[in-house]
């Protein structure tokens, strides 16, 4: 599926879902992809305004989905795996489902990196060990590339690296392959190997040239790509060349990003970590969102 709206919002929580109230109300076409979040669940909140009574946080992210619905909004639990900027300052958006283009971003996923627990990894950053492949997949044209990962992610990451290589073996460091059906038969049919086995050890002098799994075999690489779980916003900061602190997202007051067009709000930005300055960056960025895209509809 191919869908073109104005704003993509990355997430469902409190900062998506308080956006998508705003850019929805404003006119904007609104598409919010990203499942439920952690605080979706049988926990009381107690401390957002106006409810004096514990709300439950299903019960709040609920009443967020139905208000945001109400103005139009489409909501879908549905993955993102990676966003390009297109010639044109679109924005495309490869999902687990197709393609999405926008015309502005905001980034709302939390925060939820992982990361395997592989000795010497940070070791071997920079040196064979990214997190990147359009930014790194250029340096290892030709070469034996691992992908790290077990689900939708890691198999659109290994994808991605035959444009650069058909050396591609993916490893879900021991747990069991977790992309769907179709993820499956893309692999197979691009002859790209999936191990279960475990890394034990990253080898090589100055630069990663080996990787031995815990059955002891070996497998020579140049590089090693990390895609565990799903995309992450420090994943989305990588190939967009969002400036980053640490695992969060640096946004302006205006909740504006290094990149024209991408905006972030609420945990992935990493302030205070609650409900409400979530719903509170979640309405700035859709604001800004809303200038931008409008400004965009003015140029020739
Ligand atoms: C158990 C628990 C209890 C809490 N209790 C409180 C409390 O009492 N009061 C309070 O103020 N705060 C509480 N918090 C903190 C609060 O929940 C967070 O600060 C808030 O949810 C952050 O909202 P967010 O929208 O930024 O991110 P999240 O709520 O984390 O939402 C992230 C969204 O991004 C989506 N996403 C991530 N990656 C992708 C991807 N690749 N593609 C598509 N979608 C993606 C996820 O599916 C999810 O929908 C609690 C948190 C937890 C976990």
């Amino acid at each position: 599926m191919d869908q073109h709206v104005d704003v993509l919002i990355i997430g469902q929580g409190p900062a998506g879902l308080s956006a998508a109230i705003y850019t929805a109300r404003a006119g904007m076409d609104t598409l919010i992809l990203g499942c439920a979040p952690k605080v979706a669940g049988d926990y009381a909140i107690d401390n957002y305004f106006g409810f004096t009574e514990t709300i439950s946080g299903k019960e709040l992210i609920e009443r967020g989905r139905i208000q945001a619905a109400k103005f139009g909004a489409e909501i879908r639990c549905e993955r993102v795996l990676s966003i390009h900027l297109l010639d044109d300052g679109s924005f495309e958006a490869v999902t687990e489902a197709g393609t999405v283009h926008a015309q502005a971003i905001i980034l709302a996923t939390g925060v939820s990196r992982v990361r395997p627990n592989i000795p010497d990894l940070a070791r071997f950053e920079g040196k064979g060990v990214s997190y990147c492949v359009s930014c790194d997949g250029y340096f290892v044209r030709g070469k034996p590339v691992l992908v790290v990962g077990e689900g939708n992610f890691a198999a659109n990451q290994a994808l991605e690296l035959l444009q650069y290589t058909l050396k591609v073996t993916l490893c879900t460091q021991g747990k069991e392959p977790a992309m769907n059906a179709d993820f499956r038969r893309r692999l197979e049919e691009a002859n790209i190997p999936i191990r279960t086995t475990s890394i034990q050890a990253l080898e090589g002098d100055k630069f990663l040239e080996q990787v031995r799994f815990d059955d002891g075999t070996t497998l020579d690489v140049d590089g090693l790509f990390v895609a565990m779980g799903e995309a992450s916003s420090s994943d989305f900061a990588y190939t967009l060349g969002l400036t980053r602190n640490g695992v969060f997202l640096e946004a302006d007051c205006e909740q504006r990003t290094n990149v024209p067009g991408v905006f972030a709000a609420g945990d992935c930005v990493g302030r205070f970590l609650q409900i409400s300055v979530a719903v509170g960056e979640g309405a700035i960025a859709a604001r800004s969102a809303i200038d931008y895209v409008k400004k965009r509809r003015k140029q020739p």
